[in-house]
């Protein structure tokens, strides 16, 4: 069995395998080992050498941009590592094109050997004509140096598949190459997130703020006010509603490819915990946001509720769009985005009614212009979602990078901050007013309506589970969609 360690070192730079002989010290030692971590992730996004163009001299090339000559390893360590990330960062997005390029063209290439044999070809790859074997997916006989952690875990890196080489349920619109293998196991989808996949980015756009939002959270909790402050009760049920969601979506993009039935339920608790951010939203709106003349009214009595409502059907009809889409994809995409518009129109009523008051009079609230901010990133994001640009206009070329679901993210995590940032101006504002405690949401009210939702949100995911035998096989579907 070759020794997968020894494939990663013999692609670094004699210098790292041998340290020059003026460092010494255990400390200098630490630093090349730091540095060499620090390359493999972004080698290990490459994937595996034998995935990649021949042209392999940029492996060794990126290694060695992490100590540029010219800095002297043992004295400036930091500043060494400073100048090699960005160059790093560079050369591996035009490492990954190159890459991609000749992916494709050694796909072209195999296809028009093989046309004779009953292969046929497209734009995205090749596709065993009915009643041949496919091709099957080669063992990878080869790591490379990208590989040094899968080795040190003595784990492989799964092969990518193009978009006729995945059932049509995994299919995205515009997005032909880079698929993760549709059974994978979950150590192989936990180890995807460290392999530049088409799911790659969408993995991390979202995990790395969930912990942004965790950080506020237990800022909140720790400071002055916390949790005994019946004021702070509703920022606290919003935020954390802020960091189950990224969490929930980046864990729905990482085990998404274990199985069709998998895939399916993954997606079910990301639209769960989607529309209990929506939810979160109405408690903080509710609590702060609500403008003076409709506090204490009617319809301020009446907001939670309703929005405890949507938040069930919110739910029910993205889980319910799931089954929809083999038969009707263009009707289930509509069911899905009208599920999630449609609470957030419904609970920034307030809000719209705050920014015609501004409109109509002058005012002077610094809240309403991070207000606006969100507003236009909530809109966005919608657009995003619904449009699929840019991958739409330029099929393939948004294959890892670019595409409109890593957009979707960062702009409803954008949209998501500034949101949150005039929530709290609002928040702050309010309290010096020292509204009285009795137009704020209770604790009970809070507590009840998140208990509510979760327990009715996940009555339907255990019922939509249990259903999915009943949905249709999507083998035989023609056109590709998104989830
Ligand atoms: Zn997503």
């Amino acid at each position: 069995m070759r020794m997968l360690g020894a494939a990663c070192t013999s692609q670094i730079p004699s210098r790292y395998q041998q340290p020059p002989a003026a460092i010494t010290t255990s400390y200098k030692a630490s630093v090349v080992l730091l540095e060499k971590v620090l390359a493999c992730p972004v080698l290990l996004m490459l994937g595996p050498s034998t995935q990649r163009s021949p042209d392999a001299s940029f492996t060794v090339q990126l290694v060695s941009l992490l100590a540029p000559p010219h800095l002297p390893l043992s004295r400036h360590s930091l500043h060494t590592v400073a100048h090699g990330i960005l160059p790093v960062l560079y050369q591996s997005f035009l490492a990954v094109r190159r890459d991609r390029r000749w992916r494709r063209r050694a796909e072209r290439q195999r296809c028009q050997s093989h046309q004779q044999q009953g292969v046929k070809c497209s734009q995205a790859g090749c596709e065993a004509l009915p009643g041949l074997v496919p091709r099957e997916a080669k063992p990878q006989t080869s790591l490379g140096a990208g590989a040094l952690i899968c080795a040190m875990l003595s784990l492989k890196l799964p092969r990518l598949l193009s978009i006729n080489q995945v059932p049509k349920g995994y299919q995205e619109q515009g997005i032909l190459f880079g698929y993760r293998p549709p059974r994978s196991s979950a150590a192989d989808c936990l180890l995807s997130v460290f392999q530049m996949t088409n799911e790659t980015l969408n993995i991390w756009t979202h995990f790395v703020p969930a912990w942004y939002f965790v950080w506020t959270l237990v800022g909140r909790l720790r400071g002055p006010g916390g949790r005994e402050d019946p004021h702070s009760w509703p920022l606290l049920a919003y935020l954390l509603t802020c960091c189950i969601y990224p969490l929930a979506s980046s864990c729905a993009h990482t085990f998404s490819t274990m199985s069709t039935r998998t895939r399916h339920i993954c997606y079910f608790f990301d639209y769960a915990a989607l529309s209990m951010y929506s939810l979160g939203s109405a408690l903080a709106y509710s609590a702060y946001i609500f403008p003076a003349e409709w506090v204490n009214s009617t319809f301020h009595h009446c907001y939670i509720p309703i929005a405890v409502f949507n938040t069930v059907v919110s739910t029910s009809l993205s889980c319910y769009s799931r089954f929809l889409e083999v038969e009707w994809p263009r009707f289930s995409k509509a069911s899905r985005t009208l599920a999630f518009v449609y609470p957030y129109l419904f609970d920034s009523i307030p809000l719209f009614y705050r920014f015609y008051l501004c409109a109509a009079e002058s005012c002077t609230e610094a809240a309403i212009l991070v207000h606006y901010k969100h507003t236009i990133f909530a809109f966005l994001t919608c657009f995003i979602f619904a449009s699929h640009l840019p991958e739409r206009l330029a099929p393939g070329h948004f294959d890892y990078i670019g595409h409109s679901h890593q957009v979707f993210h960062v702009c409803g995590i954008i949209g998501t901050h500034f949101q949150m940032e005039a929530i709290m101006m609002d928040m702050a504002e309010r309290h010096n007013r020292l509204l009285p405690t009795s137009l704020l949401p209770s604790s009970l009210q809070t507590l009840g309506s998140m208990g509510i939702c979760m327990a009715v949100s996940l009555a339907v995911i255990g019922l939509c589970s249990m259903s999915l035998s009943f949905m249709p096989e999507p083998l035989h579907r023609e056109k590709p969609h998104g989830h």
